[in-house]
């Protein structure tokens, strides 16, 4: 298998990611990693968990808020912007970042 950039032959290696060793191949040039489309599934539902947990409301100030989970925190870090969308017949809110 070459690379689609390099045309340079892919080698096999073993990569450690987010707790999990998979193997892989790596153009030896350009560094870019191809891996198997189960392995690529697994690893994207460890980096982007689906959540539904309760949350208590919590009071800062005068204003009312709630702690994002620890799983996804790293989608809304502090400073980021992003937009609520309150459904008052279904007293449902989704946040969500542009
Ligand atoms: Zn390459």
């Amino acid at each position: 298998m070459k690379c689609d950039k390099c045309n340079m032959a892919l080698k096999a290696i073993s990569v450690k990611m987010l707790g999990e060793t998979f193997k892989a191949k790596e153009c030896p040039a350009c560094r870019s990693r191809i891996v198997n489309l189960d392995i690529a599934m697994k690893l994207h539902d460890k980096i982007v968990p689906k959540l539904k947990c309760e949350k208590r409301i919590i009071k800062i100030g005068d204003s009312s808020a709630i702690t994002i989970p620890k799983g996804i925190r790293h989608f809304f870090l502090p400073g980021s912007v992003v937009t609520l969308d309150f459904d008052p017949q279904e007293m449902a809110m989704t946040i969500r970042k542009e």
